[in-house]
C-alpha cells in the first residue's frame, strides 16, 4: 500500500473542516473502518466549535419565534427534531469519546418578566410537544423554586427537559483524538481551495500538494460558501461574529441553561463554576476589520442578565470573546449531496450547531458510505434555496 501522506494515496474519505461536525464525521467512518483524512485550513476547534457558549439546545428560540412567526415554527419542526435526536447522542458522549465533555442536561428555562409574554410561549410549547418534546410552562413560583436567586419581577416561563451544556474546548479535539486511534489522518494547516476530478477520485488541491479521496465530506462551517462555489453551488449563508463572557468561578447555583424571553440572553453555569454570559450579542469590526468586543453590546448583555438574576451583578467577569455565527435563511441546517454522483456531501447546521455535531457527523458519514440516514433529509436540501 502507498504511504498514506504519499501524493498518489487515494483516501477513502476527505473531510474538509476540524470543527466539532467534521471531526464528529471523521470519528465516525474512521470507526467503520474507513482510510479517512480530516484537513483544517488552521488548528482543530479553532473557528466557532471552539468559541461557542456550550449551550445544548432543544427549544425552539423565542427570538425567530417571535421575529419570523408560528407559521415559520411549524416548517421548522424538522431541524428542532434533529437538535432532539442529536441531544439523545450527547448521553453517552463522553463514554463513546472516553473524555469527560461536562455534559449536563439538567433542562432549559425561558424566563418571561411581563404577563404579555406568556401567550407567546404557550404557543412555543404547544409546538414542540406536537413532536414529542416535553416541555411545560412553569409558573412563577415554580420558577423560585428552580432558582431562588431569579429576580422578583419574573412571572412564568417554560422549561424544556431535554438541554443542557457542554464544554465546547473538549469536544471536537475528543472525536479528533478517537478518530485517530480508530487510524484516522489529521492534517492542519492545510486549507482546501480548488477541488478536480480524475476519474472516480476527487482531489482536493491545498498549498501543501493535493489530497486524493473516493468521497469528500465538506463541514467547513464559515467556510462552506467558499467551499460549495467549487461545485457551483451559491448557499445563502450568513456570517456575522457574536460574542460570549464568562465571570469567575462560584459556588454551584445555576442547574439551568436559561433564556430571556425579552430580549437576547442566555447564561449558565459550566463545570468549572464559571458563568457563560451570551445570547447572539453583536461583536464590532476595529478599524484593522477583524472582529473585536462590541462594548455596548457587552454592557446591553450584562444588563438584560442583572436584570434576570441580580446576583450576577456581584460577579467579576473575567473574559469576553467572540466568535463568527453562522445563519440560513429559513433557519434549517444544510445537509446532503451536492454532486450528481453523491461523492461529494455537505453538513450545515446554523446557529446551533454545536448541538448539533453528534448527528451531524453521523449523517454525514452515512451519507459518504452512501448508507440511508434513516432520516428524511428533503427539507434540509442544499439545493432547496
Ligand atoms: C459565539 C458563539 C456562540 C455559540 N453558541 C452556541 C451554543 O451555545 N450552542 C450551540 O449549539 N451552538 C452555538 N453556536 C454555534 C456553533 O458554535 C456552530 O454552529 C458550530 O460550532 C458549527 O460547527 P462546524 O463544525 O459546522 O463549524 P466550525 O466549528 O466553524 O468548523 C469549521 C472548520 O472548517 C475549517 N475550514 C473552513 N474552510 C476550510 C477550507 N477551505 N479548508 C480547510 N478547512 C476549512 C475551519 O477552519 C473550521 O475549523 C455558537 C457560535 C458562536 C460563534
Amino acid at each position: 500500500m502507498l504511504d498514506r501522506k504519499h501524493p498518489g494515496h487515494v483516501f477513502d474519505v476527505a473531510v474538509v473542516g476540524g470543527g466539532a461536525s467534521g471531526a464528529s464525521a471523521t470519528y465516525h467512518l474512521s470507526r467503520a473502518g474507513l482510510d479517512v483524512v480530516l484537513l483544517d485550513r488552521n488548528d482543530l476547534n479553532t473557528e466557532a466549535s471552539g468559541r461557542n457558549a456550550g449551550s445544548l439546545h432543544g427549544q425552539i428560540q423565542h427570538e425567530p419565534f417571535l421575529e419570523e412567526g408560528a407559521e415559520w415554527a411549524e416548517a421548522w419542526l424538522p431541524a428542532l427534531r434533529f437538535l432532539a435526536d442529536s441531544l439523545t447522542l450527547w448521553d453517552d458522549l463522553s463514554d463513546d469519546l472516553g473524555t469527560d465533555l461536562q455534559v449536563a442536561k439538567k433542562g432549559g428555562i425561558l424566563v418571561a418578566d411581563d404577563v404579555s409574554q406568556l401567550a407567546a410561549i404557550e404557543r412555543k410549547v404547544a409546538l414542540e410537544n406536537r413532536i414529542g418534546i416535553p416541555s411545560r410552562m412553569l409558573s412563577a413560583d415554580e420558577l423560585r423554586s428552580l432558582a431562588p436567586w431569579l429576580s422578583d419581577a419574573v412571572v412564568g416561563g417554560e422549561l424544556c427537559p431535554i438541554e443542557g451544556k457542554a464544554n465546547p474546548l473538549l469536544v471536537a479535539p475528543a472525536f479528533a483524538r478517537r478518530a485517530v486511534e480508530a487510524g484516522a489522518l489529521v492534517r492542519t494547516q492545510t486549507p482546501a481551495v480548488g477541488f478536480d476530478r480524475d476519474g472516480d477520485t476527487r482531489v482536493i488541491r491545498t498549498p501543501g500538494g493535493d489530497v486524493r479521496a473516493r468521497r469528500v465530506v465538506l463541514a467547513g462551517g464559515d467556510g462552506m460558501p467558499d467551499l460549495a462555489r467549487h461545485f457551483d453551488l451559491d448557499l445563502p449563508i450568513s456570517s456575522g461574529a457574536v460574542q460570549v463572557s464568562v465571570t469567575e468561578r462560584v459556588d454551584p447555583m445555576v442547574a439551568h441553561l436559561f433564556y430571556y424571553a425579552g430580549g437576547k440572553l442566555t447564561f449558565k453555569q459550566a463545570q468549572s463554576g464559571t458563568l457563560l454570559i451570551g445570547g447572539g450579542w453583536p461583536a464590532r469590526r476595529n478599524a484593522a476589520g477583524e472582529w473585536v468586543v462590541n462594548p455596548d453590546s457587552l454592557r446591553a448583555n450584562l444588563a438584560m442578565a442583572i436584570r434576570i438574576a441580580p446576583m450576577i451583578a456581584d460577579l467579576a467577569l473575567l473574559r469576553t470573546w467572540t466568535g463568527i455565527g453562522n445563519g440560513t435563511p429559513d433557519h434549517s441546517p444544510i445537509i446532503g449531496p451536492v454532486t450528481a454522483e453523491g461523492d461529494v456531501v455537505v453538513g450545515f447546521y446554523p446557529y446551533m450547531g454545536f448541538t448539533a455535531a453528534p448527528l451531524m457527523g453521523r449523517i454525514l458519514a452515512d451519507l459518504a458510505q452512501g448508507k440511508d440516514p434513516g432520516l428524511d433529509l428533503a427539507p434540509f436540501a442544499p439545493t432547496r434555496f
